[in-house]
């Protein structure tokens, strides 16, 4: 995500924490001065101990994940909750709805936990953002844990209780008409907040309208892998590209971006195929570098391939977790063509405009 800084690891999950929510804990320190320096650092302390177990939710989301072979990739925390970015969606049901379901009963055992050590919960919903003592710190954040398990279990996507729905229902019909479901279901309960909230509080109304927005991109996320789904690299890969010797000088490939529309090149030597060069990959040598370097100084020797028979959204989503534009599609270690984001756009370029076309 942009404007995040990576902060380490936990279990293996890049955490990082986006610059708005350091803007968040300033502002609360600012706004809390008012009431003394003391009451300003709990305020801090408190948005931190918030979003503390924010992470422990997220981090029993990627690991239940982990169980199943899905990794996640990071952990990332912002003003509005945590986020973690999962290399798939997991598609069998049981999988889904265990993943999901985690998050809120971390949640609901930390304010457990809490209240075992603090005896008392009389307190724990106050409207301030300034604890009066650490005590009352750690009170408040048994009502938090508990807001946060209920809210999440709203079944509307994206919080987990939409994600729970689409696994209950994946077990009666299929994954596609699942999604479209629970989005539909989703969307009735974020109009229900966004009326309602208009009314008697604009809270609502503004949670509404970010969950009516999250079913929708959930839709057009599933129904774009479905489509995906069906289609084999081969018949998407570019075959007439443009390759290039490891000897040739970077000035080559460069006319070959000017002068056509191809922007990343497999490079050929005596022994097949022996690296990939990016676009990207030229801008961020080429200052340091110059044009004059053999295209093998610069090229990737690590690349991934992918078989011509393997369904596109595989593609697609490794091309996208892993940051790379694109892929040559290999069969007994030959050349068969390049896949690329911009050749998978224009593939689902042209099928929607095509929808409705009439039969050849
Ligand atoms: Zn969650």
């Amino acid at each position: 995500m942009q404007w995040s800084f990576k902060l380490g690891k936990i279990f293996g999950i890049n955490f990082q924490i986006h610059v708005t929510f350091l803007l968040l804990l300033v502002f609360i320190f600012l706004a809390g001065l008012r009431r003394g320096p003391e009451q300003a650092l709990l305020g801090v302390f408190f948005i931190c101990a918030v979003f503390a177990c924010v992470l422990i939710h997220e981090i029993g989301h990627s690991l239940i994940a982990r169980r199943f072979g899905i990794e996640a990739k990071s952990i990332t925390l912002l003003p509005i909750g945590g986020v973690a970015t999962m290399e798939e969606i997991p598609e069998k049901p049981g999988q889904e709805i265990a993943i999901s379901i985690v998050g809120p009963f971390i949640n609901l055992a930390i304010a457990g936990i809490l209240y075992l050590f603090i005896g008392t919960w009389s307190g724990m919903i106050t409207p301030s953002l300034y604890p009066d003592s650490v005590q009352d710190l750690f009170t408040r954040l048994i009502g938090i844990n508990i807001i946060l398990a209920v809210f999440n279990l709203i079944p509307a996507f994206p919080m987990d209780g939409g994600r729970v729905l689409r696994g209950i229902l994946s077990l009666k019909m299929g994954f596609m008409r699942a999604t479209t479901t629970a989005v539909f279901i989703g969307q009735g309960f974020s109009m229900f907040f966004i009326f309602y909230g208009l009314f008697f509080n604009w809270w609502l109304s503004l949670i509404g309208i970010f969950l009516f927005i999250g079913a929708g991109g959930e839709k057009q996320h599933v129904m774009l892998q479905s489509i995906l789904h069906r289609v084999l690299a081969g018949e998407v890969m570019a075959t007439d590209s443009h390759s290039l010797n490891p000897d040739d000088p970077l000035t080559r490939a460069l006319e070959h971006i000017y002068h056509g529309c191809q922007q990343d090149f497999p490079v050929i030597g005596s022994k097949g195929i022996e690296g990939v060069l990016t676009r990207m990959g030229i801008l961020s040598v080429i200052h340091e570098k110059g044009v004059i370097v053999p295209v093998s100084e610069v090229m990737d020797r690590q690349f991934p391939s992918v078989d011509p028979r393997t369904p596109l959204d595989e593609v697609y989503q490794y091309l996208l977790s892993h940051n790379k534009t694109t892929m040559p599609v290999l069969e007994n270690e030959q050349l068969r063509g390049m896949l690329s984001l911009d050749g998978i756009s224009r593939y689902l370029m042209i099928q929607t405009a095509l929808k409705g076309a009439p039969a050849a």
